[in-house]
């Protein structure tokens, strides 16, 4: 298992790339991103870290 030193992509699951980390690509990154402006749109600026996310 090559899980040493990489993360799976939180937004499709796949190995996450030293250069896009945490996400495995740009495009992930900003799927991710676009979620979280979208799930976080009434809580500006507090990161939630007790949500199912928070799994690392
Ligand atoms: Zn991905």
């Amino acid at each position: 298992m090559p899980t040493d030193n990489t993360k799976a992509c939180p937004v499709c699951g796949k190995l996450a790339r030293p250069d896009a980390r945490p996400f495995c690509s740009p495009r992930c990154r900003a799927v991710d991103l676009g979620r979280w402006l979208g799930e976080t749109y009434a809580v500006p600026g507090k990161p939630e870290t007790a949500e199912e996310q928070d799994v690392e």
